[in-house]
C-alpha cells in the first residue's frame, strides 16, 4: 500500500463510499417567494412613507439622482425590511476591476450611551461608503497611499438580501470611484453606456416616431460551467490556484460520444440545480433553462432576459450562487473558460436587444414602417461591429478565454456577424440598390416593401459565429464564462450608439415632409452602409480554416495575441469615442487597459509558477522512482537465468530515463522563462505540459499523484 498515492486514492474512495442522499424533499417555488429577498417596488411601498416611496420610485424609473431628504427614510425602510429577513449587517456591494464583486460588512449595531445595542442605518451610510480601497486594482488611477475610494448607491439596481447558513446580509448595489471621481468599477461604465445608447436611439426614433418613448436595453446571459467533486478539486493544486488544470492527459473516452449534451440530468446534478434555482427564485433572478452541455461534467443555466443593468448584477450573483451551492453539494463549480485541455470550454452567450416604447427594434416587424426602423438599426449594428470589432475582441480577452477562442469549439478571435441567408439576401439586394436601379422591380425599397417573414430557426443555426442575429436579438458568443457581462455590454452600447448617431445625422439632413423622398434617402443611406461594411457579414462555418483566409482577404482583423488585442482600448480613435460618449475618460480607459494587462500577466505568472511546482515536486519524483525501478528490473533481469524481460526492461529504463531528462529540462526551461516575458512562460508551460501528459500515460496508475481527467470528468456523467 505504501506505493499507492494516498491522496488521489483517498479522494476516489471517499466518493465511492458516499451512499448518496436519497431522501426526497420538495423544493417549493411559491409565487409569493419570488423575489422575496429583493427590496422591490412592493417592499418600497410597504416600508416607506407614501411620499418618500413615490420619490424613490420616480428616481428609479427616471434614473435621476436621489433626493437627499428621503435618504434617511429609505435607509430605515431597507434596514427594517432586511432585519425582518434576518439581516444583521449591510454592505455596499460593488464590482471592482478584478472582475468579481466586493463587499465589506457593517453591522446595524451602535451602542447607546448606556451601552445598550441599537440597530441603526442612516441615509448618509446608505448613499455613500468609504471603504479602504487601496487593495483594489486601479491601473494607476489612485496611488495606494490615497487609500480612499467611494461607493455610491445605485438606486436603479434593487437592494437585496444575501443568505448564508445562519444569517443574512443586506446588499446595496453601488458604484465605486476614487477620491477624484474617476471610476474604479465595472458597473459605472455600463450605466453610462446605457445612457449614451438611450440618447442616440431617441434621436434616431424622433425621425420615425410621433412621440418620445422609453428605451430599454436587455440582456439574457447564458452561463456555462463545470462541476467536479470537491475531493478531486482539493487534490489538484492547479485547479485550486488557477481555476484550470495545467496538466492532464485526455481520456480515451472524450468527445467521440456525444452523449452528454441535453442528456438526462443526473440526480446529484439536478439536486444542485434545484438548489441554485431556489436561491435564484428568492432573489428574483428568473432562471429559465438548465441542461447538460457539450463536455462531460459541463452544464448551463440561463435566466430570462432582463433590463441590462439588472441583468449584469444578476449574472454576478448567479456565478456566486453557483459556486456557493456547489460547495454545499460536495462539488466545486468551475467558471474558468477552459478548465480542461482537449475538452470543450465554457462561454457566456450575451443575448442583447433594445426596445423603444416596448417594441423590440430588432424585430423585423410586420409593416413597412417597422421594417424601416429594423433595417436602420441593423445597419447601425453592422457598421458598429465592422468599425469597432477591435474593441469587441478586446472585451473578450481574459487569461482563461485565450484557451477557448478559436479552438474549433468556440468562435474564433475574428469578429464577424452572422445574419442568416434570408436576411443577408435582403441586405444584399438593398446594398446593390444603385446597380439595379434600372430594374425597379427587383429593387427593394424601405418603407414600401415589407420584409418577407424571416424564419427564426434558419438564423439560429449558425453556432460558430461570434456575433449572431438570432431572430430578435444579437448573441455575442465569444464572451468567457468567468467574465463579467459589464465589459462586453459597455462596448456594445457605446459603439452602437455611435453608429446610430452617424446614421441619424445623415437622416436628419433629408427632407422629412415628403415621406416618399425620406424613404428613398433612407434606402440610399442604408445601402451605402451595407456596401461599405458587407465584409463583416459571414454566415458560414467560423471554425473552418478557409474562413481564416477568407477573413484575411476581406481585411478583417485576426488578433490572436491577448495583450495586442487589449491595446484596442487605448487606440486614439477609441479613446476619443469613449470619452465623447462620456463612458470613459482618457485616464479611465488607460487605467482599465493597465488593470487588464496586469491581471493577464499575473495570471500567466501564477500558472507558470504552479506548473513548475507541480512538475518538480509531484511529477518528477514519481518519474524518478519509475526510472530507478526500471533500472532495478533491468539489473535483476540481466542476472536472471532466463533471457526474458531484458529487452523490455531495457526499453522501459530507456523510456523513463529519457522522460526524466525531458522533465528535468522542461522544469529548468520554465524556471528560466519565469524570469522573463509572459509569452515565454506560456510556451514553456505548453512544452512542459506535453512532457507531463506523456508521463501520465506511462507512469504506474497507483503512483500518479493528480486526479485524472477520466476520474474528474466522468464521475457525474
Ligand atoms: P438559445 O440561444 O439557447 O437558442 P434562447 O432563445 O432560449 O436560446 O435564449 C437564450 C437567452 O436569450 C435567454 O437568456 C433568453 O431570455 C434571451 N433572450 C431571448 N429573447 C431576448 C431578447 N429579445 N433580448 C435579449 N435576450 C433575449
Ligand atoms: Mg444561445
Amino acid at each position: 500500500m505504501s506505493t499507492m498515492n494516498t491522496n488521489r486514492v483517498r479522494a476516489i474512495e471517499k466518493i465511492a463510499a458516499y451512499k448518496g442522499d436519497y431522501s426526497v424533499s420538495e423544493a417549493s417555488f411559491p409565487p409569493e417567494e419570488y423575489g422575496k429577498y429583493v427590496f422591490s417596488e412592493k417592499m418600497i411601498k410597504k416600508y416607506l412613507p407614501k411620499e418618500s416611496a413615490e420619490k424613490l420610485l420616480a428616481t428609479i424609473r427616471e434614473q435621476k439622482p436621489l433626493d437627499p431628504t428621503i435618504a434617511d427614510d429609505v435607509a430605515n425602510a431597507m434596514k427594517e425590511w432586511a432585519i425582518s429577513l434576518g439581516a444583521t449587517h449591510y454592505t455596499h456591494w460593488f464590482q471592482p476591476l478584478n472582475g468579481g464583486t466586493a463587499e465589506k460588512h457593517d453591522a446595524f449595531l451602535e451602542l447607546s450611551e448606556t451601552g445598550e445595542p441599537i440597530k441603526v442605518f442612516s441615509g448618509k451610510k446608505l448613499i455613500k461608503g468609504e471603504p479602504d480601497a487601496s487593495s483594489f486594482p486601479s491601473g494607476g488611477l489612485r496611488c495606494t497611499f490615497e487609500a480612499r475610494g467611494y461607493t455610491a448607491w445605485d438606486p436603479t439596481s434593487p437592494a437585496f438580501v444575501k443568505r448564508h447558513r445562519n444569517g443574512t446580509t443586506l446588499c446595496i448595489p453601488t458604484i465605486f470611484c476614487s477620491y477624484n471621481g474617476e471610476i474604479l468599477d465595472k458597473k459605472t461604465p455600463v450605466l453610462r453606456s446605457i445612457k449614451a445608447l438611450e440618447k442616440a436611439v431617441k434621436r434616431l426614433m424622433a425621425l420615425f416616431a410621433r412621440s418620445e418613448k422609453p428605451v430599454k436595453v436587455s440582456l439574457g446571459a447564458e452561463q456555462e460551467y463545470f462541476l467536479i467533486d470537491r475531493n478531486f478539486y482539493l487534490n489538484r493544486p492547479d485547479l485550486v490556484q488557477t481555476g484550470r488544470t495545467l496538466f492532464g492527459s485526455a481520456p480515451p473516452r472524450n468527445k467521440q460520444l456525444v452523449d452528454h449534451y441535453f442528456g438526462s440530468i443526473r440526480p446529484e446534478i439536478l439536486a444542485f440545480m434545484t438548489d441554485v434555482d431556489h436561491e435564484l427564485w428568492r432573489l428574483g433572478i428568473p432562471s429559465k433553462t438548465r441542461h447538460n452541455e457539450t463536455a462531460p461534467a459541463q452544464f448551463e443555466v440561463a435566466p430570462i432576459f432582463e433590463e441590462l443593468n439588472v441583468a449584469v448584477d444578476h449574472n454576478m450573483l448567479l456565478m456566486d450562487i453557483l459556486k456557493r451551492t456547489a460547495i454545499r453539494h460536495g462539488m466545486v463549480c468551475l467558471l474558468h473558460e477552459k478548465p480542461f485541455a482537449g475538452v470543450n470550454g465554457s462561454g457566456k452567450h450575451n443575448n442583447w436587444s433594445i426596445t423603444y416604447g416596448g417594441h423590440n427594434l430588432l424585430n423585423p416587424g410586420s409593416n413597412p414602417e417597422q421594417n424601416a426602423v429594423f433595417l436602420t438599426v441593423l445597419a447601425a449594428i453592422i457598421r458598429a461591429v465592422d468599425l469597432h470589432s477591435d474593441i469587441l475582441r478586446a472585451s473578450t480577452v481574459s487569461a482563461g478565454n485565450k484557451y477557448r477562442l478559436g479552438m474549433g469549439e468556440a468562435p474564433p478571435v475574428i469578429i464577424s456577424i452572422s445574419l442568416g441567408e434570408t436576411l443577408t439576401e435582403i441586405l444584399d439586394r438593398l446594398g446593390s440598390h444603385e446597380e439595379v436601379a434600372s430594374k425597379p422591380a427587383e429593387m427593394m425599397r424601405i418603407g414600401v416593401d415589407t420584409l418577407p417573414p424571416l424564419p427564426r430557426d434558419n438564423t439560429d443555426r449558425n453556432r460558430t459565429s461570434p456575433f449572431a442575429f438570432t431572430g430578435n436579438k444579437f448573441e455575442f458568443r465569444a464572451c468567457g464564462s468567468g467574465q463579467s457581462c459589464a465589459g462586453f455590454n459597455t462596448v456594445l452600447n457605446t459603439i452602437i450608439a455611435e453608429s446610430i448617431d452617424v446614421i441619424a445625422e445623415r437622416l436628419e439632413k433629408l427632407d422629412r415632409s415628403d415621406k416618399e423622398a425620406f424613404h428613398t434617402g433612407l434606402t440610399a443611406v442604408i445601402a451605402q452602409i451595407i456596401r461599405k461594411h458587407r465584409r463583416i457579414i459571414f454566415n458560414g462555418n467560423n471554425y473552418s480554416p478557409e474562413w481564416v483566409n477568407e477573413a484575411e482577404r476581406r481585411g478583417l482583423p485576426n488578433v490572436r495575441k491577448s495583450i495586442e488585442a487589449l491595446r484596442a482600448y487605448i487606440k486614439p480613435e477609441n479613446v476619443e469615442m469613449f470619452s465623447r460618449y462620456g463612458v470613459f475618460s482618457k485616464a479611465e480607459i488607460v487605467s482599465r487597459f493597465e488593470v487588464f494587462r496586469n491581471d493577464y500577466h499575473s495570471r500567466v505568472r501564477i500558472e507558470g509558477g504552479m506548473a513548475l511546482e507541480i512538475a518538480r515536486t509531484m511529477i518528477l519524483p514519481v518519474v524518478n522512482r519509475q526510472y530507478r525501478e526500471a533500472l532495478e528490473t533491468l539489473q535483476a533481469a540481466r542476472g536472471a537465468k532466463s533471457k526474458h524481460g531484458i529487452a523490455a526492461a531495457e526499453n522501459l529504463a530507456d523510456s523513463f530515463g529519457d522522460l526524466l531528462d525531458q522533465l528535468h529540462q522542461g522544469c529548468e526551461a520554465l524556471e528560466t522563462a519565469l524570469g522573463g516575458e509572459h509569452e515565454g512562460i506560456i510556451d514553456n508551460m505548453k512544452r512542459l505540459r506535453e512532457i507531463v501528459d506523456h508521463a501520465e500515460d506511462m507512469v504506474d496508475d497507483a503512483l500518479w499523484p493528480l486526479p485524472k481527467y477520466r476520474e474528474m470528468l466522468f464521475i457525474y456523467n
